[in-house]
């Protein structure tokens, strides 16, 4: 679902990510840990299209998003990739029903199409009754949940978040990583998340360690351990 190969970015003289290295199967879900300013953030970001990487490649469902235009990638962005952020970003001055909307608009699809589904969604985050309530009138689990149901209205292939449990208590933070398994089974998305939260890393398919712009991999096992079985292996003569 996505292949990243080689990506490096730096702003400035900073060189963010140094070669970046990244397959990642359709209905995986992984998590993205490590110590602040690694590169995670930066990281999605190119992932999701938002930025840009200075040197590499990055296929998302078969497609080369660097060959596409501003445009295309626009449209592909709207089309393939949905994203939940810490703070849910909903519209103040909308419902919950419009907020999940907005994105199938722009989608093209029209009212009755993007009214539908986003019930649908409601529905299954078990928030019909909350439809016509403006964000401040839910609650921080409902919010990230309407977020989340917006990030699924154009049935993107693949849904990014970043740090997206980081703003509710514990109860809401155990319901949201839930509702990730359910989405995944339901529809099958592939979901990519950047988290400071070792309970969402521990349960996540794979946990990708990033350290200083780079992947950090497993560490061999220490000589000593390696001396020692080589020393207990029978001599082949
Ligand atoms: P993380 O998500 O792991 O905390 P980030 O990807 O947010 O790391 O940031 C990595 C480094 O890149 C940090 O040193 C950050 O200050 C820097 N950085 C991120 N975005 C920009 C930007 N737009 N301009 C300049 N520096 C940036």
């Amino acid at each position: 679902m996505i292949d990243i190969k080689h990506i490096t970015k730096s702003f400035g003289s900073l060189q963010v990510l140094k070669g970046i290295d990244l397959h990642i199967d359709k209905g995986e879900i992984v998590s993205i840990v490590g110590p602040s300013g690694a590169g995670k953030t930066t990281l999605l970001q190119i992932i999701g299209t938002l930025d840009k990487p200075d040197t590499g490649s990055i296929t998302i469902d078969g497609i080369d998003v660097r060959s596409l235009s501003t445009r295309k990638l626009s449209d592909f962005r709207n089309r393939h990739i949905g994203f939940v952020f810490q703070f849910h970003q909903l519209l103040p001055e909308f419902t919950a029903l419009e907020n999940i909307m907005i994105p199938a608009y722009i989608a093209g699809k029209n009212t009755a199409e993007a009214r539908q589904r986003a019930l649908e969604l409601l529905a299954f985050m078990g928030l019909s009754d909350r439809a016509g309530h403006k964000p401040a009138e839910l609650s921080g689990g409902e919010k990230q949940r309407v977020a989340v149901a917006r990030a699924l209205v154009n049935s993107p292939a693949v849904i990014l978040a970043d740090e997206p449990s980081g703003s509710l208590d514990s109860r809401n933070k155990a319901e949201l990583h839930q509702l990730f398994f359910e989405l995944r089974e339901k529809f099958g998305q592939t979901f990519v998340i950047v988290t400071h939260d070792e309970g969402l890393a521990a349960i996540t398919d794979r946990t990708i360690h990033m350290k200083d712009g780079e992947i950090e991999t497993p560490s061999a096992p220490p000589i000593a351990t390696t001396l020692n079985s080589s020393e207990e292996e029978e001599p082949t003569l």
